[in-house]
């Protein structure tokens, strides 16, 4: 199975932002962080650090194998907390700590991951919104006197002048991650060549909510969820549909003002970090298709209609998607995928390991009920379902292991763990 890379061949223009490798220097460059030890394993830790240390330039997608006899792993390469992530959760806590006597809201959840997000929670952190947007705590009960914690996803333009209304710094404790502003940056350079900017992402998803709100403030912007949706669109490119269906049609997705008459004749795409990078990549081969035989062009003359970019996915979702197809070349009798059940980045790494073998998204070890029954999230039917037996009945049973870029790595130990012991004759687990 191809390894996806993070480099396009549809690059005919760049636009002025910070290429990946650019920001994954920088990010070098800082300081590393503190993260509580709640979040921290010894067994997993190591065998990242010893992966680190044999491979540092990450070109080696291959899973580590531990062979316990009756039971074997094979451990996804990349996984877990990612720069962001760590970056918020760095913050979050320093925020409790240096905050004892203020009341401390956070926008919405930090990162899609229940643990983190529960532990904040009996910490005294109050959250304004739930993930859709939804506000629990009204803004009128808020006062310049609290502190409010910007999650990694960032926020809108919106919610920024809104706090700052109140007398809230949005900037003080915000902990949005820079691969998400490096999106925003893009779409800013696209917007400032005048333009239309697509983002491909969930439209109720926070990070695409902020993206939207960010890019609209330089240039009419649309949010496609999917490859059936960019169909669609096109429709409105080519002519085939009616200007007057399409504001019923894209609802909510597209910025006050949008003309959709001509507001598609010129266009350049970005997309949610967390995006499937095979999605994405079809996303701004169709579109620029489009363009092409929409304008009967060629070469260089393709900029005029279409900004080419790189993919805005950020390096965390790219690692973990291209461990992931290493994972999958390799056999086993089914894969593990732990995560917060609304993980964009985590849902894709489901949906890849759903394309090859039984796969159990769990968001913790509680979910494996017995070593007869798993209760695990169906992607499909957006419910937790119970499933027996899910452990066949072998001389050796191979257990792929993996998560997303917002669960801590105490989560997939423990889950190890329980599965390890239900194979009392295997060899012990060392740390
Ligand atoms: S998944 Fe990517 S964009 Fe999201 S917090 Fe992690 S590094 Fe940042």
């Amino acid at each position: 199975m191809e390894v996806i890379s993070n480099s396009s061949d549809i690059e005919l223009f760049r636009v002025d932002a910070p290429s990946e490798g650019d920001t994954r220097r920088k990010m070098k460059k800082m300081k590393s962080f503190q993260i509580p030890d709640l979040y921290k394993s010894t067994i997993i830790g190591g065998i990242k650090e010893k992966r680190r240390l044999q491979d540092k330039l990450k070109k080696d997608f291959t899973p580590t194998v531990l062979d316990y006899g009756m039971v074997k792993f094979l451990i996804s390469r990349h996984f877990g907390f990612c720069y962001g992530v760590e970056n918020a959760v760095e913050i979050a806590y320093r925020t409790i700590d240096e905050n004892p006597d203020k009341r401390i809201f956070l926008l919405s959840e930090m990162i899609h991951n229940p643990d983190v997000n529960a532990d904040l929670l009996s910490r005294g952190v109050n959250f304004i919104m739930d993930t859709s947007g939804r506000q629990l705590i009204p803004w009128e009960e808020l006062s310049a006197n609290d502190v409010v914690i910007v999650p990694a996803f960032g926020t809108t333009v919106e919610i920024q002048q809104r706090l700052s209304d109140i007398g809230i710094n949005a900037y003080q404790y915000d902990t949005t991650c820079p691969f998400v502003e490096k999106v925003w940056n893009r779409a800013t350079a696209i917007g400032q060549k005048d333009y239309t900017i697509v983002v491909h992402g969930k439209p109720s998803h926070e990070e695409t909510r902020a993206t939207f709100s960010h890019a609209k403030e330089n240039a009419p912007t649309i949010v496609v969820k999917d490859m059936k949706q960019t169909i669609e669109l096109a429709k409105y490119i080519t002519g085939e549909k009616s200007a007057e269906q399409f504001y019923e049609e894209f609802k909510g997705q597209y910025s006050e003002g949008f003309d959709v008459t001509k507001d598609l004749q010129r266009i350049g795409v970005v997309n949610q970090t967390t995006m499937l990078a095979s999605d994405t990549q079809g996303i701004a081969d169709y579109l620029k298709q489009i363009m092409i035989q929409q304008y009967n062009i060629e070469g260089s003359d393709v900029t005029a209609y279409f900004a080419d970019t790189r993919d805005t996915l950020c390096y965390a979702t790219n690692d973990n998607q291209s461990a992931t197809y290493g994972l999958l070349k390799e056999e086993a009798d089914l894969v593990v995928v732990a995560g917060g059940y609304n993980s964009s980045n985590t849902s894709h790494l489901v949906e890849l390991c759903e394309q090859k073998l039984p796969t159990y998204f769990i968001s913790s070890a509680d979910k494996i009920l017995t070593e007869n029954l798993i209760s695990h999230f169906d992607l499909h039917s957006k419910t937790e379902r119970h499933t027996s037996n899910f452990i066949p009945q072998k001389d050796q049973v191979t257990i792929m292991l993996t998560c997303g870029a917002s669960c801590p790595d105490a989560v997939v130990e423990s889950i190890l763990l329980k599965l390890h012991s239900f194979f009392p004759e295997a060899l012990p687990i060392e740390a």
